[in-house]
């Protein structure tokens, strides 16, 4: 059976889109820990992300740059951090999270917003793209 990401990269099941390529599809986290949490997953199917073949391992850090950039002209933050879990969801993804001074990141931790919000805040990083 298709992981959520894939019928999210399909376009099966809605999300907040950022951006995407042949290869690679970023969105907004649902239940971000920071305002302008983004996923980038590669569209492959792979369950654990040192498993992604070399060359989409490397590819999909050069997409992720310029969603993180994107991010950081639109959420005020110190920089974008980055995670990997992987255990609610298995389909390789990285977390993009802006950080503040303090710079920690809670996965317990959820930003309380509103759909319409992270559409809009998903509008404005996509304004930012270089
Ligand atoms: P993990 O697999 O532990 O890295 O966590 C999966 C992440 O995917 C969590 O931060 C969830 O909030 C996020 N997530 C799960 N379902 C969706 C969805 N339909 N749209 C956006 N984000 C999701």
């Amino acid at each position: 059976m298709a992981s959520i990401f894939t019928k999210i990269a399909n376009r099966e099941i809605p999300c907040h889109f950022i951006a995407e390529t042949d290869e690679y599809f970023a969105f907004l986290d649902i239940n971000p820990v920071a305002l302008g949490h983004t996923l980038v997953i590669p569209k492959r199917e792979v369950d654990y992300y040192f498993d992604l073949e070399n060359n989409m391992y490397g590819g999909i850090w050069v997409f992720a740059k310029k969603i993180a950039k994107a991010i950081e002209r639109t959420v005020p933050c110190v920089r974008i951090g980055v995670t990997i879990l992987g255990l609610e969801v298995p389909h390789a993804h990285i977390h993009l999270v802006p950080l503040d001074d303090k710079g920690i990141i809670n996965f317990k931790n959820k930003v309380d917003i509103t759909d319409e919000a992270l559409a809009q805040l998903a509008a404005e990083i996509r304004k930012k793209l270089a």
